[in-house]
């Protein structure tokens, strides 16, 4: 009985108008920074979907793992490693790629969280945090005033921001003591343009950023988006200097062993890189304005909730 209506539920999200829209507004956002990245030099990846190493993450979530041939693979959480060492081959690339995390249930209630996603995941070789800030916001603002013009986003009379540059920073010290420890919200429910939080201290970041000795917090941000949609784009500059990384590990309290094939690879050298990933579905819904994450996808997984 319980499953007729599950079924049922999969079935009227496929016929929804809403679905349709959504999907077909986030084909055309698919499209169009697909082009502006291939006019701009980079190469496109295909995903990693499975590998012995991924994302360790800020926040909590479940990883699957399984065996193969006797190593431990997990489902890809974030390409961030592999991101790292693809700049031993190019200079500039970017891939949209599924990451699977088993997100808490109580999550169910942000709108905002799926376990199966799609990051549009970039890094450039050599590249500063504030050169990287400057291509997010060039990307954004094309983008922006392109998808403008798609009858999606008329039909959802979805009102866009006109985007300035540069966009408002805030330093996370300076976020927590304005809004508190969960600042997210309310920042981005006050904001009328997408927000910069830089500067993150290494408690609430992972490891693989590099850390500022003057300052002793990490080259890195987030950008949230205005109108209280929240987190867009997380990201900033790599630590690749196995010492460092080995030493930021440490600090952090992580065994050294978990990471060691990472390590092994590091140890004979990478270049430097800086990059984000971009949420496709949060990108979604913030331009079609549709706060229920589960129409950006026709088979969504929610947190807590059955999906296929
Ligand atoms: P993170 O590595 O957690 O910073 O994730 C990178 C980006 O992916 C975030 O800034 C979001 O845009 C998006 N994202 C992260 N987790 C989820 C999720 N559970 N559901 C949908 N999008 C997500
Ligand atoms: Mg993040």
């Amino acid at each position: 009985m319980e499953k007729t209506k599950e079924i049922l539920c999969i079935r009227r999200h496929l016929l929804d108008k809403k679905t349709y829209m959504v999907n077909s507004l986030k084909s055309k956002i698919i499209f169009m920074l697909r082009a502006y990245l291939e006019g701009k030099g980079f190469i496109e990846l295909f995903p990693v979907i499975a590998s012995p190493i991924t994302d360790p993450l800020s926040s909590p979530s479940e990883a699957v793992f399984f065996d193969v041939y006797g190593h431990r693979f997990q489902l890809t959480k974030s390409m961030i490693f592999h991101k790292q060492l693809s700049m031993l081959t190019f200079e500039k690339i970017y891939i949209f790629s599924p990451n699977f995390r088993i997100e808490p249930s109580e999550k169910a209630t942000t709108s905002r969280h799926l376990l199966e996603f799609v990051q549009l995941d970039l890094e450039i070789r050599e590249a500063s945090r504030e050169e990287v800030i400057d291509f997010i916001e060039e990307m954004l603002i094309y983008l922006f005033e392109r998808i403008q013009q798609e009858e999606e986003i008329s039909f959802f009379g979805r009102k866009l921001p006109r985007l300035k540059r540069p966009f408002p920073r805030i330093t996370y010290s300076e976020a927590v003591k304005k809004y508190g420890d969960d600042f997210e919200n309310r920042l981005s429910e006050k904001a009328s343009q997408p927000v910069w939080v830089i500067d993150f201290p290494y408690q609430v970041r992972e490891f693989y950023y590099r850390e500022d000795p003057q300052t002793g917090t990490m080259v890195d941000f987030d950008l949230l988006y205005p109108e209280g949609f929240g987190e867009a784009i997380s990201g900033g500059e790599r630590e690749w200097r196995p010492e460092r990384l080995k030493r930021m590990l440490m600090k952090k309290g992580i065994d050294l062993d978990f990471y060691d094939i990472y390590l092994s690879l590091i140890e004979e050298g990478i270049p430097p890189s800086a990059g984000f990933g971009i949420g496709i579905e949060r990108l979604t819904r913030f331009l079609s304005g549709v706060k229920d994450i589960k129409f950006t996808r026709l088979f969504p997984k929610l947190p807590g909730r059955f999906g296929i």
